[in-house]
């Protein structure tokens, strides 16, 4: 299973190893062979060979149909990416990440959870929404991060950004979503409610300061942290007018 997926990737991953990610890799990321011998005595993990990017292929999506690709998605399969990663938790503990992204967002996503796994950046976990019935507030209580999950925005007919795959969360639980509607604050997930509290001290915090937030701007995302009329401080997305570009129908 995993040998057929690494065969896929290969060929995937030639174009971007020759022309896309040499550059950068060369200012600020050691090389695949630096890292060999930084690892060889710690783990036989080769970071270079667990970051990458496929297509949705027929296994992922059946992991998906009917899930977060709900049978009225109007986005077509072949714009989304599956990316795998691996990034550490609070106690530096190594796991693998999957994450379904826009084919848009998808180079920029790999690039900033790479760096956040080389900054030792801690993202608790990491599993497709899909293993939560693509229930959202579920992901969200386990404090999953997550993008694509298909849905209408309410009572219209356009794609919300997760809907496009074009917004990320990260570290959810520690940083809800709460709005005040009619005098009654909504809080998601709802035992995020303990770090509405932003200038508390707790784990996973995302601010300003903060690199995944340093990252995703870098990138050109949105922080919904900076929201006024709601706080999503889990929350990084695509501006409307790119996406407009994208997808003028939407
Ligand atoms: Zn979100």
């Amino acid at each position: 299973m995993k040998k057929y997926k690494y065969i896929i990737i290969a060929g995937a991953l030639i174009p971007v190893l020759l022309f896309g990610g040499c550059g950068t890799r060369e200012e600020a990321v050691p090389t695949a062979a630096e890292n060999a011998d930084v690892s060889e005595s710690a783990s036989a993990i080769i970071p270079s060979e667990d970051f990458y990017i496929t297509e949705i292929t027929d296994d992922i999506f059946e992991r998906i149909k009917g899930k977060s690709f709900k049978d009225d998605c109007t986005l077509p399969r072949e714009d989304l990416r599956y990316i795998h990663v691996l990034h550490k938790d609070l106690d530096g503990e190594v796991h693998e990440g999957e994450m379904i992204v826009n084919k848009h967002i998808a180079d920029d996503v790999l690039d900033i959870l790479k760096a956040l796994y080389e900054a030792d950046y801690p993202i608790e976990r990491m599993r497709l929404v899909d293993e939560y019935d693509a229930d959202d507030e579920l992901s969200m209580e386990d404090n999953n991060s997550s993008s694509f999950n298909f849905r209408f925005i309410s009572h219209t007919t356009k794609v919300s950004k997760h809907g496009l795959g074009l917004a990320v969360d990260i570290n959810t639980l520690y940083n809800p979503y709460t709005k005040v509607v009619d005098g009654e604050r909504i809080i998601e997930p709802i035992n995020g409610e303990p770090y509405l509290d932003r200038n508390a001290d707790f784990p996973y915090k995302i601010n300003e300061e903060d690199l995944c937030y340093k990252l995703f701007t870098e990138h050109g995302f949105e922080w919904g942290g900076a929201w006024t009329d709601r706080k999503d401080y889990q929350h990084f997305e695509i501006p409307n007018e790119i996406i407009a570009k994208w997808y003028p129908d939407n």
